[in-house]
């Protein structure tokens, strides 16, 4: 971490999730470089984006090397696909130490592999299942919120 609290983010995969993490990542003030396999991807960044951009396959140690993963304190796999969020993000955690690893995990059953060699999660598979579950739990249909408690 720098002096002034700001942290050095690399974000692999500059998609729909990828871009929301770099944008507001670089706006709160931190060190940001987004990395993309496909420059076209980095257009759809917001004009204030004050971080650096890499392109290049992000399984490649030459590109995170680029990225500077040596110095960065944490490390987010933001690609669509499980197992390069995985592969980038024990190569950020074994191979450079880096403090703090995250994986977008979308096969829920992964999830605990990944606790296992320190990788912190976030499967929105399961978010967005607990989230309808819980949506479920508290509706109820009119015809019943009126239902006389003494009709079986
Ligand atoms: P999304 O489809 O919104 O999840 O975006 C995923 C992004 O990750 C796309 O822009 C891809 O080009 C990028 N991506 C996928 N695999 C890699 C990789 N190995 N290295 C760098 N970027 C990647």
């Amino acid at each position: 971490m720098r002096a002034d609290q700001s942290l050095f983010v690399i974000v692999v995969g500059c998609g729909r999730l990828g871009v929301y993490l770099a944008d507001h990542l670089s706006r709160q003030g931190h060190s940001v470089v987004v990395v993309d396999a496909n420059h076209t991807a980095f257009a759809n960044l917001s004009t204030e984006y004050s971080g650096f951009k890499v392109e290049g396959d992000a399984t490649e140690l030459a590109v995170l090397k680029q990225a500077k993963i040596n110095e960065a304190d944490v490390v987010v796999g933001a690609t669509h696909n499980d197992n390069v969020n995985l592969m980038i993000a024990q190569i950020a955690r074994k191979v450079f130490n880096v403090p703090k690893v995250m994986a977008r995990i979308l096969e829920p059953q992964r999830e605990e592999l990944c606790h296992t060699l320190g990788i912190v999660t976030i499967c929105p598979t399961t978010l967005a299942g607990d989230g309808i579950l819980a949506s479920i739990r508290g509706f109820s249909t009119p015809a019943q919120e009126g239902a006389d408690p003494c009709t079986p």
